[in-house]
Order: structure tokens, then C-alpha cells, then sequence
């Protein structure tokens, strides 16, 4: 296997998952192991694709689709909860300059929550929409019409169309990231933007084990991607969106010829940051089960959290029919299941139920947890990951 950035020979293997058995980004099974290997050609982290990965795109891979509503809470603030897409085009209309009749692009967009949300503050954009699928455009057509939109092939009539594309939380997903770049440079401007989000696996290093995600970009392969695309002037953010890395390039006036690598200075200190995080991915399945065992045999117990961590601690479980509910703030989860337990909202949670495993992002879980209400009030032991 060759580094989808820079095709170095990926020979250096950090992680490999205990079982055969894995988490997709939608926090469903996927039986196969979890590979994850170091490229010290460029500084990337990549993850061994999974198989029939275009059929996946096109047919399983089902994001938000209950609703036009649905979303992801992106944090909770004194109690009233930012929803992801809102945080999205706040970020967006902070960091890019979005003059009056422009075109924007949302280049695997699966519904573009995004766009919808901001046109409706910017109905002067002229915003349009691109995936690999054709499943989303049940939802494009409430808000845009059909010239408006392209799925698989990007057409030619888009060469030097766009002053802006948007990508959001898309490019971790590719196994040929470039083409995805190739397409965007031929559809912008010259001096056009290519703005993006992606996952930060040093900020949120469950991403390093989400099955479905190939490329876990760090700030130097990502730099190393754009500069060898046919970008300049990039700029590298990992507060504008929390677990996340932002980014905004520029498209070169003149394609520079030679191809850059990292130094191999710069490639080490990523290599021992990277490692930290494998290392407590291996560890951590033990970690779950003990804890599993020091709870009394006939107790049951509840999971914080109904996004990946939670359902990795699920996964973990010996006795996962010992979960008596799985507890979120998302209002869009409340009734649903995992792992056959209901999800309820924190002041739903049983007066038996006096042990929680915490399925949240271990940099930010102590704090959420410290600042549910409902809890302190309780008499309650946690496990953190
Ligand atoms: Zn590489």
C-alpha cells in the first residue's frame, strides 16, 4: 500500500484493532480489522480502505438522512445546544470573504446542510452542490434547483466557474484525494478559494480507529497535499472548530512544477505525537473490560454519549445487554437505539442507574460532564476513556 499523498510505500504499521470487528463513522460494525500505518514520506496517518469503497459512498453511507433538521450538536453552553451546521457557516462567513452574487461550491456535500443554512442569511450566493451519490437529492431539491447540482461526474461546464469550494468533513473519506483536488482546481477561478473542515486525530483521536476514514490528515501532510496540488497561501486552523483542522487555500496563479516533502525533522515530531494516540487506542479495549468487571454482576449501568465513543465503549462490552440506556443531549437521537437500548436525554436517566461509562472525547468529557445539571444533583460514578 502506497501513501494517498505522496505514494510513498506505507511500511509502518501503528495500529492494528484487537478484533476483526470495526466502527464506521456512522458508529455501525464493519468486520474487518482497523489498520492504520504512519507515512514517513509525508507526515500522513492512513487507514486501510475499506472494501467496495465506491458502493459504500454511493449506497450504505447514510448521513442525517432521517430528517432535513437532523444535526450534529457541535457543544452545549450554558445549557443551550450549537448545532454543527450553524458553527459551520458561522466559521465560514468568518474566515472567507463572501461578496454579493458569488459561487460557491460544496464539493461532496452529502445534504449541505451548510449551504442551505447559509443561503437563508445569503440568499445573494449562488451556491451549488457536488457528491458521489445521487441519494441526497431529495433534500437539495427543497432548496435549490436542478442546474444547480452534479453527482458523480463534474461537469465541464464548471471549469473556471467557481470563486469558492467548500468541504466539509469530506476529504478524510477519499481513497484518492487528489483527484478530488484536481477536480476543484479545474472548477475554480484563478486565485479561487478551496476552503475545508476535516478531522484533527490529535484533537479527537477517536478518528484515528473510524474504520471509514482513510486519511487522518496532520497540519504537515495536509500542508504537503495542497502545496503539491496547485495551492498557495495556506493557512492551517485547529480552534475554529473543535477536534478539527480548517483550512483555506489558494488556487496559484501558476502551477508550480516541482513537488515539495516535509522535513524530516517536522515528519518525526508528528511520528511521536501519532503514536501516543495508537497506544492508547491499543490499550484501551482492557481498560473498558476491567472496569466492565469491577461492576457488580447483577447492576446495570447506562453509556454517556450516542456518537462513536459511546458506541465504541458499547462495542467493548462483554455484557452490552447490561446497558439500561444510553444517554445524549442530541433532541434528533431521543427514541432511537443503540445497541438496543433506548437513548434518552440526561434527565431521563433511571433512579437505579448509579454507574456511567462516558463515551465522549476524553480532552472535553470531564468538562461536559461536570456541567449536566441533572447529574451533579445525583450520587453517580464515572468511567472516562
Ligand atoms: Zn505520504
Amino acid at each position: 500500500m502506497n501513501c494517498n499523498l505522496c505514494d510513498k510505500p506505507l511500511t509502518d504499521k501503528i495500529y492494528q484493532s484487537e478484533t476483526a470487528r470495526s466502527l464506521t463513522s456512522l458508529c455501525t460494525l464493519y468486520e474487518s480489522s482497523t489498520q492504520v500505518y504512519f507515512c514517513h514520506g509525508c507526515a500522513h496517518v492512513q487507514s486501510i480502505e475499506i472494501a467496495n469503497i465506491d458502493n459504500y459512498y454511493d449506497s450504505d453511507y447514510d448521513i442525517l438522512v432521517e430528517s432535513v433538521e437532523e444535526d450534529q450538536v457541535y457543544e452545549v453552553v450554558n445549557g443551550s445546544t450549537i448545532y454543527r451546521t450553524e458553527h459551520q457557516v458561522k466559521t465560514l462567513i468568518d474566515k472567507v470573504e463572501l461578496s454579493s452574487e458569488m459561487k460557491i461550491l460544496d464539493y461532496g456535500c452529502a445534504k449541505s446542510s451548510t449551504m442551505r443554512a447559509l443561503i437563508v442569511n445569503r440568499p445573494d450566493i449562488q451556491a451549488h452542490l457536488f457528491d458521489v451519490s445521487d441519494r441526497y437529492i431529495p433534500f437539495w431539491e427543497k432548496f435549490l434547483s436542478n442546474d444547480r447540482w452534479a453527482t458523480y461526474v463534474v461537469p465541464g461546464t464548471w471549469n473556471g466557474f467557481f470563486d469558492v469550494v467548500t468541504s466539509f468533513f469530506s476529504l478524510e473519506h477519499m481513497a484518492h484525494p487528489q483527484n478530488a483536488l484536481s477536480n476543484i482546481l479545474q472548477v475554480l477561478k484563478p486565485k479561487g478559494i478551496f476552503y475545508g473542515i476535516i478531522p484533527n486525530v490529535f484533537t479527537n483521536t477517536a478518528d484515528m480507529i473510524v474504520v471509514d476514514h482513510i486519511n487522518h490528515f496532520t497540519d504537515v501532510s495536509l500542508t504537503c497535499l495542497l502545496r503539491n496540488n496547485g495551492f498557495e497561501d495556506i493557512e492551517i486552523d485547529d480552534k475554529s472548530h473543535r477536534g478539527a483542522l480548517t483550512f483555506k487555500a489558494r488556487k496559484e496563479a501558476v502551477r508550480s512544477a516541482d513537488d515539495n516533502l516535509p522535513a524530516p525533522s517536522e515528519i518525526q515530531k508528528v511520528f511521536n505525537e501519532t503514536l501516543k494516540i495508537a497506544q492508547f487506542w491499543k490499550s484501551i479495549d482492557s481498560k473498558v473490560r476491567d472496569f466492565e468487571r469491577s461492576i457488580q454482576y447483577n447492576e446495570r449501568f447506562a453509556i454517556y454519549g450516542a456518537g462513536f465513543y459511546g458506541a465504541f465503549i458499547a462495542s467493548c462490552l462483554q455484557q452490552p445487554e447490561r446497558i439500561a440506556c444510553v444517554i445524549d443531549q442530541n433532541p434528533f437521537l431521543h427514541g432511537r437505539e443503540m445497541n438496543g437500548a433506548s437513548i434518552v436525554s440526561p434527565i431521563e436517566l433511571p433512579d437505579d442507574i448509579k454507574v456511567i461509562l462516558v463515551g465522549l472525547n476524553p480532552a472535553h468529557a470531564r468538562k461536559m460532564i461536570e456541567d449536566i445539571p441533572e447529574f451533579s444533583r445525583r450520587q453517580l460514578s464515572y468511567f472516562f476513556l
